[in-house]
């Protein structure tokens, strides 16, 4: 069992929550040429190492957040809410 640590309800077993990908920003797609949209559509980082994804706590608070998960260990931090700054280590795991 993971447990992921939402920022409102704390550790939740990660069956509880909506896995919605690694996080990166969305263009202006009134401004964005093409390539640019279709990397943010189909082109993911996906590093060996720390990675910002998007998870939503549906059966808890009902609230996305973003974490920073290692790809290689497992190991989880810093979950913020949508506009909160990242750069603090609050709520690590290990
Ligand atoms: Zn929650």
């Amino acid at each position: 069992m993971l447990l992921v640590p939402c920022p409102n309800c704390g550790p939740r077993n990660a069956a509880d929550l909506t896995y919605n990908g690694e996080s990166h920003r969305r263009p202006d797609p009134k401004i964005c040429t093409p390539e640019e949209w279709r990397t943010y559509l189909y082109l993911r980082e996906n590093p060996s190492g720390w990675l910002r994804e998007n998870w939503y706590c549906g059966s808890g608070c009902r609230k996305h957040f973003q974490i920073e998960r290692h790809t290689l260990t497992g190991e989880l931090r810093e979950p913020i809410l949508p506009g909160e700054k990242t750069g603090t280590t609050k709520g690590d795991m290990k």
